[in-house]
């Protein structure tokens, strides 16, 4: 059983920028990180609103960045899918399927993953034409039609990079007021391969092999019409990876973390929580960032309190 300081679970904007902080404060720390480092950054075009970057900066760069940066100063980076956790005699037993490893402090970083429709034809057509990724597969749709379904920051920045491939990009949402940021909104509505149907919903997404068509339903006519499509890209929000911690902290009713007073303080002494994961958490990467500074910062008190 390999032992550490800090165990930090999620290799996001939070995790990362923990992770730089403990090692720097030459606390052992591993990083445990199901998929690649950066989390849903990894997958985002261009990173706009992050201080620092001018011109903006591209979210595989940034990701790996900030994984070299907690690197260089000892940071550990496991890439396993951790199964359970357990507190015994003080200390954290962290267990994965390979492995089982102990800290003397955890901080909660695995963030959010992307929501899926729960249509007919969703799960079939995935990587057949169904994505929730732009940067994974906008490639594949040169000169295609597509579709974004949401209304949020991320449909609109993600169907905004789809126009460098497909010949119109039309955003389907179910309300007629955007809820993505102003900037986002109004670069979408300048945009002359961007167009919206507003007031709408995706009832069923259909081909053969491929995808050739969503059903849609209009909302306020309370009718439903095929709509040729070649791509379905769905931005509808996300849902926290908390699967592993039911029974271990305490979850709100969406099963985010429980933070109480806006702090990074989980229901367990010694478990912290940041970014995404965490209820209450503003979802963008500065502010991500600056929960795993905190996060670093109460688990290394923490342990001085406890551990010395
Ligand atoms: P979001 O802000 O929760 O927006 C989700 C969108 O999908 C909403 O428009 C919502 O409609 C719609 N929706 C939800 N469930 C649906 C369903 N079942 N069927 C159809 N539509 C559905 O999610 P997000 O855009 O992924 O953004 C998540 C967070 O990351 C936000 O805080 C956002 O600001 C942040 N973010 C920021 C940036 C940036 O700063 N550039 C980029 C990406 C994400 P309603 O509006 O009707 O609820």
């Amino acid at each position: 059983m390999k032992e550490f300081q800090v165990i930090i679970i999620g290799g996001g904007g939070s995790g990362l920028t923990a992770a730089l902080y403990t090692s720097r404060a030459k606390l052992s720390t591993l990083l445990v990180e199901k998929l690649t480092p950066g989390g849903q950054i990894a997958l985002t075009d261009l990173v706009e609103n992050y201080p620092g970057f001018p011109e903006g900066i591209l979210g595989p760069e940034i990701s790996q960045r900030m994984e070299e940066q907690a690197k260089r100063y000892g940071t550990e980076v496991e890439y396993r899918e951790v199964t359970s956790l357990e507190k015994s005699n003080g200390k954290f037993l962290v267990k994965t399927a390979e492995e089982t490893y102990t800290a003397q402090a955890l901080i909660l970083a695995a963030g959010a993953s992307f929501r899926m429709l729960g249509v007919p034809g969703e799960k079939e057509l995935t990587g057949k034409g169904v994505s929730y990724c732009a940067t994974c597969d906008g490639a594949f749709f040169k000169n295609k039609e597509i579709i974004v379904v949401g209304g949020g920051d991320s449909a609109l920045q993600e169907g905004l990079f789809l126009t460098r491939f497909a010949t119109t990009v039309t955003i389907i949402h179910r309300r007629d007021k955007l809820r993505a940021s102003p900037i986002l909104q109004q670069r979408a509505q300048n945009d002359p391969k961007i167009k919206f149907i507003w007031d709408t919903v995706v009832e069923k997404i259909s081909g053969q092999g491929k995808v050739g068509s969503v059903t849609l339903k209009d909302l306020k006519k309370n009718s439903s019409y095929e709509f040729k499509t070649d791509g379905v890209f769905i931005f509808i929000g996300h849902d926290p990876n908390t699967g592993f911690l039911k029974g271990f902290v305490e979850l709100d009713d969406k099963n985010y973390i429980k933070t109480p007073n806006g702090s990074v303080k989980t229901s367990v002494d010694g478990v912290f929580a940041a970014g995404e994961i965490r209820a209450g958490a503003v979802k963008q990467l500065v502010a991500a960032c600056g929960e795993g500074c905190e996060a670093a910062l109460a688990a290394q008190e923490y342990i001085d309190h406890h551990h010395a």
